[in-house]
């Protein structure tokens, strides 16, 4: 048995030795960035920071958006900044000295509004009882208006940031806040901001902008030299067709290959294996899902034309994966075969990640020279 792990390490220090690309993870709490630092991830290429606001917390997020004024706003956004301070400084320090990408709440809308027929029911009774409810009512008016069939392709990400004012700057302020006290501590905090679903680069310049001021405020108040990437996800068709604007405004992509295939398909993600996929897989219409396998002719060209373009805009521009495509061995020599700079996928698969990025690597070697 210790020679079979003995092999096992041989082989990973000589995939890792061969390898070009970084292997990074998905990582959202600092117990997950622990273990994937254990497996060997050279930092977080994805946080998600919506799976943060989930229990109790969701209801503040609630308020902030349905909020009637300016003043119930800040209440809620002054509550959660210390929970994000403290949630970023966890990850940072579980991650020191690596880069920790941290991607801007990105959640369907209907997540953290309330159940539509749970308050319909509400106003409903009250005014069947003779006790008209005006807030109830009110509020039920405004999560009508709110209502989307489609919330997928809705108010998410980047939208959701620029329509809501002050959410993605208590984000951006919780990451300066948090690196400036563990740069105090001695530490090496390396965040870098990602804006979600960004379709056009009017988008991300607006956020760009109000980024970098809110990190200057930061690094002037705590007197600490503070300076983040800020990068896009590129996960949307019209992103990748306007690479090149969109790398004006971006130190960093990272290809989110899951709504990349949704939209480049037409697919939705959520429910085409209860659907007709499995009946075209049976069918051998298609060999594998492009959800779990880089479909190279279409999505993959996308990618790697979002990927050359971004380059001629901007040569140091870092390229990266973090949709589930980062984990998945046959992508992961179509992503070496177009030199991306790192995948990340979840902690578990990193090792595999690792060997393969080594593997794709020789191959790749190979076939250049030949
Ligand atoms: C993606 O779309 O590939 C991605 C990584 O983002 P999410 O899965 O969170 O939508
Ligand atoms: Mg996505």
């Amino acid at each position: 048995r210790r020679e079979v792990v003995d092999a096992v390490l041989r082989l990973m220090r000589h995939a890792d030795d061969r390898r070009r690309m970084e292997v990074r993870a998905n990582a959202d709490t600092g117990e997950d960035a622990r273990r994937a630092r254990e497996l060997g991830a050279a930092g977080i290429g994805l946080c998600r920071t919506e799976h943060m606001f989930l229990g109790s917390r969701r209801k503040i997020v609630e308020r902030v958006i349905l909020a009637r004024t300016p003043e119930q706003r800040d209440a809620g956004l002054d509550e959660l900044r210390p929970l994000q301070r403290a949630d970023f400084t966890e990850i940072l320090e579980a991650m020191d000295g690596y880069p920790v990408t941290i991607r801007l709440l990105d959640p369907p809308l209907h997540e953290f509004l309330p159940d539509l027929t749970d308050l319909s029911v509400k106003v409903a009774v009250a005014e069947a009882t003779g006790s008209p409810d005006q807030d109830a009512a009110h509020l039920l008016a405004e999560v009508q208006r709110l209502h989307e069939q489609n919330p997928m392709l809705g108010m998410r990400g980047v939208r959701l940031g620029l329509v809501v004012p002050g959410l993605f700057q208590l984000q951006v302020r919780a990451i300066a806040e948090a690196a400036a006290s563990l740069l105090a501590r001695g530490l090496d905090p390396r965040p870098q901001i990602m804006v979600p679903l960004v379709a056009a680069v009017q988008e991300l310049e607006a956020i760009r902008d109000m980024a970098e001021a809110t990190v200057a405020e930061v690094a002037a108040e705590t007197g600490t030299d503070l300076r983040f990437p800020i990068g896009t996800m590129i996960e949307l068709p019209r992103a990748a067709m306007t690479a090149h604007a969109i790398a004006e405004a971006a130190e960093f992509f990272s290809f989110g290959t899951n709504d990349l295939t949704q939209t480049t398909w037409g697919f939705s993600r959520d429910d085409v294996e209860a659907t007709f996929f499995p009946a075209y897989l049976e069918r051998g219409v298609f060999g594998v899902s492009p959800f779990e396998s880089i479909d190279a002719d279409g999505v993959g060209r996308l990618v790697s034309i979002a990927a050359w373009e971004g380059k001629e805009t901007r040569e140091d521009l870092e390229l990266g994966v973090c949709g589930e495509h980062g984990g998945d061995p046959d992508s992961i020599h179509f992503f070496e075969s177009i030199k991306l700079d790192y995948v990340s996928c979840s902690p578990f698969r990193v090792p595999v990640a690792r060997l393969e990025a080594g593997r794709a690597a020789l191959v790749t070697e190979g076939s250049d020279s030949r």
